[in-house]
């Protein structure tokens, strides 16, 4: 077993601290993940960022909140503040399937055991450290605080709830990435500034009392939602804020935002801008391990570092707006780009890892081609209201040059140490079939393609069409089906011309609202047409803050006001589900059935005719 000095770590115990010298500590994270010392976990992103402003910081990971409560007494009050990010996953997701089935394991746990952290653990932490010591601040954060930073639907209740601050009693909340908000934060606590004067921090949230004046600032303008109560009562009015706080999550400059929930006004204020590559490769080259603390050894391996172990994350942000997912509600629509100097410094220190055998799993980020893409005029971007850059068609402001992407690949590629590095994240191929040759040499399309093909797909690269049926691709914000029949045809043009046997991996959604039995039925149809027998398939989760949910909640399209149809009992939910699998022998008879009474059995023939092998 490889011996690793806990000191490289930051403490996590009073031993720990005391091997420090440390006597008293600044700043105490509490974390709902078991501590993983890599930039991919945040609570070590950001109290390795405290650090680096010579404070005195350690974690806590994974506290029990059954018992006496020790694990949140062991190391005393802090000087600054509680910091608490409940997980990279909200925790909710983390416990429970679409079906809302409680999973047996946790990702994010020595041995992947489940039960290492409270459901709404960001409300339960806080909590306690508000009972235990009144007079400490707390400061929420991670993806559980990003996302329910204002009124959200929460699935697992199935009912509105407040912005976590006013169940979780914290004083204030830091939404996105933290190390923006808290750089500032930092400087002024340090200054001697009082913990409740942080008022004008952008990207944060706190809640003051109705009868208080908002807080000044010469740069915002402020828009108020309709109060907590009111969306309440009205499930368009709700529909109609989310408009509102996803064109300020993901604007340049953004207004502040207000919210009446009770007594008290909720108040968010705009984000940051865009982390610049400075900033970012800094927050990247802090001094990590980048390995999980060696108090784990014996527990069993963390499923998540394993994943990410050998990976590198190139950029942050998604600019695809899809309706199901969260990315841009928590990392903005902008791209915030490491140097290529800073990958492979990564590269470099991966290579190192004494298990390492010459393979990178992945040269990624939330897509993984949108790496350096920005606008080509900033000034149209910054003032932009559009939730996506790529639909419902590429904005022809935005700069898709894939070159400076496949100048990394070939950089890592062309390591001494690395055998093989693959690209595992999911790219976007909308914005790989360019309209004309002209179009595709200046966004250097083909080369990226061959790149990527011929030297870093494991033999399966990932795609998301998501779905088949154009009508239910708009309202996932996704790519017309079209554009995935071109890019297949370039793909397997390339397969053949290099005598490879790359497999495209579609991933698809079913129950999104919008889709219907007929929609599955023709999705079934449409990649059976193809030669896709599907394994990467999912159940439509409504997760706080996406379009998709407020969709399935309120039963209007936030921009539209439009009905829209959602499948949401749980057999509506299944029967969606069961045309993934219409290969199998006993689903045979339920599809015919079902297509007979929608009145669609002219898919019977297509999707059950024996010209293909059925499963037993
Ligand atoms: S102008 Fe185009 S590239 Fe710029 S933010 Fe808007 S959609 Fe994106």
């Amino acid at each position: 077993m490889l011996v690793m000095d806990p000191k490289r770590w930051l403490p996590t115990t009073k031993k720990e601290v005391e091997a420090r010298g440390w006597d008293e500590l600044d700043v105490i994270i509490i974390s709902g993940d078991a501590y993983v010392d890599h930039p991919a976990f945040g609570h070590a992103a950001v109290a390795r960022m405290i650090e680096a402003q010579g404070l005195r910081v350690a974690i806590v990971p994974q506290p029990n909140w059954r018992d006496d409560l020790r694990d949140f007494k062991k190391l005393g009050r802090p000087r600054l503040f509680f910091g608490i990010s409940s997980g990279c996953m909200d925790p909710m997701v983390n416990h429970y399937t679409a079906a809302k089935r409680k999973r047996s394991t946790d990702a994010y746990t020595p041995g992947g055991q489940s039960g290492f952290r409270p459901d709404y653990a960001g409300i339960v932490y806080s909590n306690i450290l508000k009972d235990l010591y009144p007079d400490v601040p707390v400061l929420l954060g991670g993806i559980e605080g990003s996302l329910r930073r204002v009124t959200h639907y929460d699935y697992w209740s199935d009912e509105l709830k407040p912005s976590i601050l006013v169940d979780s009693r914290a004083d204030l909340l830091v939404y996105g990435m933290g190390e923006q908000p808290l750089r500032d934060i930092l400087k002024l606590l340090q200054k001697g500034v009082p913990f409740s004067s942080l008022r004008t921090i952008p990207q944060t949230a706190f809640l003051q009392s109705k009868d208080n004046p908002i807080p000044k600032n010469k740069n915002w303008e402020t828009v108020e939602l309709a109060s907590h109560e009111t969306c309440l009562k009205d499930k368009k009015t709700f529909a109609g804020n989310f408009k509102i706080v996803e064109r300020e999550s993901n604007k340049q400059f953004a207004y502040r935002l207000t919210q009446d929930v009770g007594d008290q006004t909720l108040i968010i204020n705009p984000p940051y801008q865009t982390m610049t590559e400075k900033e970012i490769d800094a927050s990247f080259d802090l001094p990590y391990t980048r390995m999980p603390h060696p108090k784990y050894q014996k527990r069993g391996t963390i499923p998540a570092y394993d994943m990410i172990k050998f990976s590198v994350n190139m950029h942050r942000g998604c600019f695809g707006g899809c309706s199901f997912c969260t990315i841009s509600a928590h990392q903005g629509k902008m791209i915030a780009s490491r140097s290529q100097e800073s990958i492979m410094k990564e590269v470099e220190q991966i290579t190192e890892m004494p298990d390492f055998k010459g393979y990178i799993s992945d040269l990624g980020g939330p897509s993984a081609n949108m790496y350096k893409m920005k606008g080509k005029v900033q000034e149209i971007c910054d003032r932009c209201v559009s939730p996506s850059c790529i639909h419902p068609t590429v904005c022809h402001n935005l700069d898709t040059d894939h070159q400076p992407l496949t100048e990394i690949y070939k950089a890592a590629a062309d390591h001494p140490k690395v055998k093989k590095a693959f690209v595992a994240s999911g790219i976007r191929y909308d914005l790989l079939v360019p309209k004309d040759k002209k179009q595709e040499e200046d966004i250097n399309a083909d080369a990226y393609i061959d790149q990527l093909v011929k030297h870093h797909v494991s033999g399966r690269l990932k795609v998301a069409p998501e779905h088949t049926s154009d009508d239910v691709l708009k309202m996932m914000r996704k790519p017309s089906f079209k554009y995935f029949h071109a890019f297949k045809k370039k793909f397997d043009k390339l397969n053949k011309k290099n005598g490879t046997k790359q497999q495209l991996i579609p991933y698809f959604i079913s129950s999104h609202p919008g889709s219907k039995v007929e929609d599955m039925a023709n999705l079934a149809c449409e990649t059976k047409d193809m030669g896709f027998r599907l394994e990467q398939v999912q159940d439509f989760t409504p997760t706080p803050m996406t379009v998709g949910t407020v969709i399935y909640y309120s039963g209007y399209h936030p921009y539209t006001m439009k009905k829209v149809y959602t499948a949401r009992s749980a057999k509506e939910k299944k029967d969606q589900h069961r045309f993934f699998f219409w290969y199998k022998r006993g689903e045979r008879k339920w599809i015919e059935r079902t297509l007979e009474k929608v009145g669609r059995p002219d898919m019977v023939k297509k999707l059950l005719s024996r010209n293909q092998k059925v499963d037993q």
